[in-house]
């Protein structure tokens, strides 16, 4: 099962675009663009540790 919700897994990924790399999530979040995927990585783990407060996405 793959169910959705907003305080469901985040499973963020790092994907490169061009010279850039920028984190993405399960939930539909994209990070800024990256000129590193450390960075990217980085976005992605702040992402996740936001959610996890319980703050929410924002639609
Ligand atoms: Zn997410």
């Amino acid at each position: 099962m793959h169910e959705q919700s907003a305080t469901g897994p985040h499973d963020t990924t790092t994907t490169e675009r061009g010279s850039f790399a920028l984190a993405r999530c399960t939930c539909g979040w994209t990070g800024p663009a990256r000129r590193s995927r450390e960075r990217a990585r980085t976005d992605a783990d702040s992402h996740r540790g936001t959610v996890a407060q319980g703050r929410g996405v924002p639609t």
